[in-house]
């Protein structure tokens, strides 16, 4: 699943694991849980999840391996905010070949920015001083910045893989998740 900060990558990969019966693997989530339970994965990552920085490929692509290990080839999972740089995505290409289950479909979820900054107002007033550290508005402007520069590439990239698939993540949950799951019939 593929998209900016504030596109709804998290609710589509839920809504979507669930109507298929896939396992759901969010990066941000899988840190955001490293970093709550002070583990040495946690506390590596902290920085650059606080600052809404990328965290380093290497360290990023073996957490993920290694929970896909947990698979055997016959189930299916929904990759949520990974991979986010093209060495992401070569290492997980490269992975999944060894594991011979190739990626099937990227769905990007396309949401203009000046909505994805609107998303933001509206979480950051309902959340009060519940917001998450990474969600204030300079540090969402600068995942915005580091999104455009680093994973968007990624939408290139697959397009000339062929494995691209684009929604409009525009409407309610409901209506982008209907969107989702017509174009992976
Ligand atoms: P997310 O919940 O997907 O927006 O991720 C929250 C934060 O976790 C990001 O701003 C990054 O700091 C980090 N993160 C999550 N996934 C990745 C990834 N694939 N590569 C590098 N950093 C990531």
């Amino acid at each position: 699943m593929l998209g900016a900060p504030g596109a709804g990558k998290g609710t589509q990969s839920a809504l979507l694991a669930e109507k298929i019966g896939a396992h759901h693997i969010s990066t941000g989530e899988l840190f955001r849980s490293a970093i709550a339970e002070g583990t040495d994965i946690g506390k590596k990552v902290k920085e650059y999840v606080d600052r809404g920085d990328l965290v380093p490929d290497k360290l990023v692509v073996d957490v993920v391996t290694e929970k896909l290990k947990s698979f055997t080839a016959e189930e299916s999972f929904i990759l949520d905010g990974f991979p986010r740089t093209i060495e992401q995505a070569r290492a997980l290409d490269k992975f999944l070949e060894e594991r011979q289950t190739p990626l099937t479909h990227i769905v990007y979820i396309d949401v203009p920015n000046d909505k994805l900054l609107e998303r933001l107002r509206i979480r950051i007033e309902q959340s009060g001083s519940q917001a998450r550290s990474d969600d204030s508005e300079e540090v969402f402007a600068h995942r915005l910045k580091v999104y455009w520069e680093e994973t968007a590439p990624l939408i290139e990239f697959y397009k000339e893989k062929g494995v691209l698939f684009s929604v409009d993540g525009l409407g309610t949950p409901e209506e982008v998740s209907k969107r989702v799951l017509e174009v992976l019939k």
